[in-house]
């Protein structure tokens, strides 16, 4: 059986990917999947030797051909996002950075000279860790779709685990509860929330619980630095578990963990009091995976 546990956070800088990268080094041989590809940095602290590398198509874009362009000037009429340019010798160009690949202007030259290629939006890669396999991904600059790249690296990271029998993913996800979000966890065997014991931090991670508790997805809080503000801890906890959700643990706030992320290594890599914390939050995971049907 093949478990995924999904790391996610209502917001970046919580910590999340201090997490994922120490349960990572714990779990030793899971098949490692960085969704968090709009701020992917999973791979600053596991140094992944790249093995394979794919393009990531997504959509399409616009592109006239020059030498066929009559110049009429109707797809500049016709497009409704400005991707069409004028240009100072009187000629037409596609601005790839504004053109939402709708079409119209492919439909509608009369000198049939848009071509309309698939438009590439980033590449996912297969590298190798110190803790097993890495599916990871690079989305290019102003490239949208992240959550079907997040689909990509899931179902690349599944497939790895099967061809390789291994019985763990464990996902990087991104922050917050969009569609990234959305594509990360459903299906998941497990999701674990990591947040601050701050206002902003308990707000976020409600919504996380509430998004995990539509989708029936076993949830797991920890709350990270939790020593600065004890009792707003008590009470994520007690929230968590009144949605059905399992508080497995707290880490409290260490300096190894910004020196751990300096030298490139993760927590659990180092000597420091939060290193305990994390191993206890693993182990509590550990203990339950495969329990049924339990939030
Ligand atoms: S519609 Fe076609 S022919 Fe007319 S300006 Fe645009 S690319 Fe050129
Ligand atoms: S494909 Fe649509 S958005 Fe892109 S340039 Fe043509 S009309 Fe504009």
């Amino acid at each position: 059986m093949m478990d995924e546990l999904v790391i996610i956070s209502g917001k970046g800088g919580t910590g999340k990917t201090s997490v994922a990268a120490s349960l990572a080094v714990l779990a030793s041989g899971a098949v490692i999947a960085d969704c968090d590809v709009d701020a992917a940095d999973l791979h600053l602290v596991l140094s992944p030797t790249v093995r394979e590398r794919h393009e990531f198509l997504s959509g399409n874009e616009a592109v006239i051909r020059p030498d066929e362009c009559t110049r009429c000037g109707l797809c500049h009429a016709y497009c409704r996002f400005g991707g069409v340019t004028r240009e100072s010798g009187g000629g037409y160009a596609i601005d790839p950075t504004s053109c939402e690949g709708c079409g119209v202007c492919v439909r509608f030259c009369p000198a049939r000279a848009i071509d309309f290629p698939e438009r590439r939006c980033g590449e996912w890669m297969v590298s190798d860790t110190r803790c097993g396999p890495m599916v990871h991904a690079r989305l290019g600059v102003a490239a949208e779709n992240s959550g079907k790249l997040v689909t990509t690296v899931r179902r690349e990271a599944q497939r790895i685990a099967k061809e390789e029998d291994r019985s763990l993913i464990i996902v990087d996800g991104p922050p917050g509860i969009g569609c990234p979000v959305i594509a990360s966890v459903v299906g998941a065997s497990t999701v674990l929330a990591v947040t601050e014991p701050t206002v902003s931090g308990s707000h976020d991670l409600e919504r996380l619980l509430a998004l995990t508790k539509h989708f029936g997805i076993p949830t797991a809080v920890c709350v990270n630095k939790w020593d600065i503000n004890p009792a707003m801890t008590a009470a994520i906890e007690l929230k968590a578990r009144e949605t059905g959700a399992r508080a497995v643990g707290r880490i409290r706030y260490d300096t190894t963990v910004t020196r751990a992320q300096v030298a490139g290594k993760t927590v659990v890599e180092m000597d420091g009091p939060a290193k305990a914390d994390i191993i206890h939050v693993w182990d509590q995971i550990r203990q339950r995976r495969g329990t049924d049907g339990e939030r």
